[in-house]
This record gives structure tokens, sequence and C-alpha cells, in this order.
């Protein structure tokens, strides 16, 4: 996985590109939260579940279905997340967490095709370096993959969202 904070990052990116009237911050906050959700499917190590398993890391918690059943019942549970708008950017949110994965250099791809297909896919190209599971972060392994995941991901996060903040403001300027 990339780092957590990582995951988060791509929804909050795309809320500031497409401005407050469209997400708001509670949407947007909901977002990061169920782009980080798919890795606490890592607790399936505790009780002996098995990377390779359907159920263990990188399984159907990142599949693109999940993100959608997962919007989908939170759209049944609260009003804010029950427009079409909505749910596909929190249906986008959470499914940018298997695709990300899926650029990472190491460990098993994810199945982002489930229930589909159990097989586990990388992008043809995986640029970003795989974090370490658990302590092994605060290492140099940590280090070179907070580097990759800030120059491969942050970064073209930073200029989406001031992209979208630029064209906004003009935007406004013309109307105003
Ligand atoms: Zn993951």
């Amino acid at each position: 996985m990339p780092t957590i904070m990582t995951h988060a990052i791509v929804p909050l990116a795309i809320a500031v590109a497409a401005g407050p009237a469209r997400i708001s911050s509670k949407l947007a906050l909901a977002g990061a939260g169920l782009a980080m959700l798919p890795d606490a499917d890592v607790v399936g190590f505790a009780i002996g579940i098995e990377y390779a398993d359907q159920w263990g890391h990188r399984g159907a918690t990142h599949a693109i279905a999940f993100a959608l059943m997962v919007a989908a019942a939170v759209a049944l549970l609260w009003r804010d997340a029950r427009s079409v708008g909505a749910f596909a950017f929190l249906a986008l949110a959470m499914a940018s967490h298997g695709l990300l994965d899926a650029f990472t250099s190491g460990g098993l791809g994810p199945a982002l095709l489930w229930p589909v297909t159990d097989t586990r896919f990388f992008a043809p190209i995986t640029p970003i370096r795989v974090s370490p599971i658990g302590a092994d972060f605060f290492s140099a392994r940590g280090v070179v993959t907070l580097v990759s995941e800030l120059t491969l991901v942050w970064l073209p996060c930073l200029a989406l969202a001031a992209t979208g903040w630029l064209i906004r403001r003009r935007h406004h300027a013309r109307i105003a």
C-alpha cells in the first residue's frame, strides 16, 4: 500500500479542485475516510486470513465493485451522499485506493475485479514503492516509500487541486 495518508490525499485533491459548491467539506472528509478504509483488511492477518485470500490484504476490499457497494450503503444511511455526484465521488474515492495500489512495486496486486475474478492486478508500470507493513515504516525503506509517494502522488494531486482552484477563481472573477 502507499501509506494511508497518501490514499486520503486523492479524494481531498478532487474535492479542492471541484470546489465546496460541488463537494462539501463533510463529503470530502467522508471520501478521505473511504479512501483509507480498504487497508483495514490488514486485521485479517491477525485472525489468520492469508494475504492471497479473497478477503486477505488487497483482496475484495480493494475491488471496484466493493467501492460501489460501500458508496451505495453510505448513500442509504446518509442524506448528503444521496446525489449522483456525491455517490460518484465516494465510489471513486474508495476505488482510487485499489487503483493506486496497482501502481506499487511489491506485495500482491489488488483484486480490482472481485467478485468476477480473484486475480490480483498490477498496472503495466509500478513506480510507487510499496510501503512496509507495520513498524518497518520508520526505516530507510519507509523514507524511500515516502519520497516516491510525494513525487508520484502528492505532487500531481497538488497540481490538480491548484488547477481546479485557479479555474474556479478565474470563473468567479469573470462573473463578478
Ligand atoms: Zn491497500
